[in-house]
């Protein structure tokens, strides 16, 4: 007779696993554990001499269901948008912080639901994440984006430096060996500089790290600029400073945020400042709100600003107004 072992699996790598997994594949392991659970409570209650006769939490059940369908509900109109042209992508300005002149864009996809209204691009990148239709859904955008933006150089040519397009990138982007190739073709195709395009990947998602060094070495070489997104909020150990050769930082606005609460958090900005700096990154401060902020990072020697004191994302058509009558935020001034 062969040995029998027993390894024990926590909770936690259970749910982890689950909290993992494909939305539909998820529903149902749920529903079978709730009802495996209320079984085994009614057991025990039978045990206990309890009375219960409740041996299916339907309430619960029925929630997994709804909410089951409902994504999926919203993965397949999702999926027709996508088919449909009506993901729309929005430019944000990004300000030079000492020349106060606009110094790029950032596309941000939108989604207006005919019935449910504007859907957050968080919700549904995220849905677009968990199933793969990041993929096509990044695509349409770079394209887009790549589109637009040569429209904006052509209005823009009297400029001694071209405005740059900022572009989401998703790690399952990176995972997908074809991305970098089609992303330089389509660039290409719209006659536009590699160097003219930033992909902004963020750091807080689970990268696999020696794929991305590789893949942020290759987008280099091919010409493109590569962003840190959300910096700050991920895990930003020094060793992964230390290994990924991107170009920019963008530091996440949370930060901004902190700097109302005093000299500590001051300090902290001044510190994350120095240390980019050093690595020879530049710096995009994002969630630019007020005036004193801007000058705060203006005072510190931030290269670039984002946030809704310079302006939301915008359609094209207002982004062309913009560049051809530019805002006037005055000189940097302390
Ligand atoms: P993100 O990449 O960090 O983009 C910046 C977000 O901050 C945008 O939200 C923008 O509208 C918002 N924002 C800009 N300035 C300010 C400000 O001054 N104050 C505040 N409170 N917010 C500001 P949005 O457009 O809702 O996008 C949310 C997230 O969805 C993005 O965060 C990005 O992670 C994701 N996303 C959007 N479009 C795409 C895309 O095309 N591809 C991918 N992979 N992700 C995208
Ligand atoms: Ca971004
Ligand atoms: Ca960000």
């Amino acid at each position: 007779m062969g040995e029998t072992s027993l390894t024990i699996i926590t909770r936690n790598q259970f749910t982890e696993r689950i909290s993992k997994a494909d939305s539909i594949l998820r529903l149902l392991v749920n529903v079978l554990l709730e009802r495996y659970r209320s079984g085994l409570s009614s057991v025990k209650q039978h045990h206990a001499g309890g009375t219960s006769s409740e041996i299916i939490s339907d309430r619960l059940v029925g929630e997994y269901v709804r909410h089951g369908i409902d994504k999926m509900r919203l993965e397949s109109e999702l999926k027709n948008a996508l088919a449909n042209n009506q993901l729309e992508v929005l430019y944000q300005p990004i300000l030079n912080v000492a020349t106060r002149r606009i110094a790029g864009f950032e596309a941000l996809a939108r989604w207006e639901h005919p019935e449910r209204g504007p859907i957050s691009a968080a919700l549904f990148i995220a849905l677009s994440e968990e199933t793969s239709l990041i993929v096509p859904v990044g695509l349409y955008v770079l394209e887009r984006a790549c589109r637009d933006v040569a429209v904006i150089q052509a209005e823009t040519q009297d400029l001694d430096e071209p405005l740059y397009m900022s572009i989401n990138v998703s790690a399952l982007q990176i995972a997908d060996p074809g991305f970098l190739s089609k992303a330089q073709e389509i660039a290409e195709k719209h006659g536009l500089a590699t160097d003219l395009i930033r992909l902004e990947i963020t750091e807080g998602i689970a990268l696999d790290l020696d794929q991305t060094i590789e893949w942020v070495q290759e987008a280099r070489q091919m010409g493109f600029k590569v962003a840190l997104d959300d910096f700050g909020t991920g895990f930003s150990s020094l060793d992964t400073m230390h290994r990924l050769p991107a170009d920019v930082a963008k530091i996440d606005r949370t930060f901004i945020e902190m700097l109302a609460e005093g000299p500590r958090s001051r300090d902290l900005f001044r510190g994350i400042v120095s240390m980019l700096k050093t690595l020879g990154m530049q710096i995009v401060v994002e969630g630019i709100e007020t005036r004193s902020q801007l000058e705060f990072m203006w005072a510190l020697d931030c290269d670039y600003a984002q946030g809704y004191l310079m302006s939301p994302a915008i359609p094209l058509d207002d982004v062309l107004v913009l560049v051809r009558n530019p805002p006037d935020l005055g000189e940097g001034s302390v």
